[in-house]
């Protein structure tokens, strides 16, 4: 089954758990290719450049988004931009692949515009609010004013989740972990 050019999207509060279950999805899935976003914000000690995101200055980033680089782009939070450029997609495609998007639900609803039924997009649900704040506090990467930021911002973009085509909710790890992947097994193959 000829299954080029699909892409598959995941949305979610901060602390939701997407990142776990795309690279869960990355890893057994060989054509599945992580769409690197550029970003703003500055890189955390457990990333890479390049891998995780383009870190990019505001200065840079506002030159892209002149240039016409970036399918969608959003100011997630002040001064921080994130975006998805065009150019990885092109290359994910080249090497036919299908791409994987972890987005925030107002870019994942822009890019589902764009491309229509060739894209899949899923919102990961947290246990509970309560729990979201729990793990979003057990992160150290955060600073206590971006910290109350994500808190805004994720109790914000709960109320997203029916606007799209799945919603996983990240309960018991291991039965998210399987719906992602009968999840993508379905959207990819009918299956
Ligand atoms: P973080 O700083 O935790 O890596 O990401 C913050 C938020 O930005 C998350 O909701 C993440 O999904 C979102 N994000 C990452 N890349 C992009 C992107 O290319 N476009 C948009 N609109 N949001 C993104």
């Amino acid at each position: 089954m000829d299954i080029t050019g699909k892409l598959l999207l995941f949305c979610g509060p901060s602390g939701s758990g997407k990142t776990t279950l795309v690279h869960h999805l990355l890893k057994i899935h060989p054509r599945l290719k992580f769409s690197v976003s550029a970003t703003t914000r500055p890189m955390r000690e457990t990333e890479k450049n390049g891998v995780d995101y383009h870190f990019l200055s505001v200065d840079e980033f506002k030159k892209k988004i002149e240039a016409n680089e970036f399918v969608e782009w959003e100011e997630v939070y002040k001064d921080r931009f994130y975006g998805t450029l065009k150019s990885e997609i092109e290359k994910i495609w080249m090497n036919n692949g299908i791409a994987v998007f972890d987005v925030d639900v107002e870019g994942g609803l822009k890019m589902k515009k764009i491309f229509g039924d060739r894209l899949l997009s899923v919102f990961v649900m947290p246990p509970s609010v309560d729990e979201l704040h729990n793990r979003l506090r057990t992160r150290n990467s955060e600073t206590a004013a971006s910290f109350e930021a994500r808190i805004a911002k994720s109790e914000h973009e709960l109320t997203y989740a029916f606007r799209f085509d799945q919603v996983i909710k990240n309960d018991q790890l291991e039965d998210a972990l399987a719906d992602a992947e009968r999840i993508m097994e379905k959207f990819l193959y009918n299956s």
